[in-house]
């Protein structure tokens, strides 16, 4: 499966982990962060995941 980069137009290339999957993929080219949904191999939503995380709430770890 491939997905269309909305930043840059970059193909990026999804294994079949990638059929079933909601998450964030990383551009090669750009570096953008990518929200995606998938499922049976269909991609079902894409969006520019925001890049700067400031104001979600915090990690502890
Ligand atoms: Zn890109």
């Amino acid at each position: 499966m491939k997905i269309i980069c909305l930043s840059c137009g970059h193909k990026v290339e999804l294994d079949d982990a990638y059929d079933d999957f909601e998450g964030l993929v990383k551009c090669v080219v750009c570096g953008t962060m990518l929200e995606i949904k998938t499922e049976e191999g269909k991609l079902k939503a894409i969006k520019v995941a925001d890049p700067d995380p400031r104001g979600s709430q915090a990690q502890e770890n």
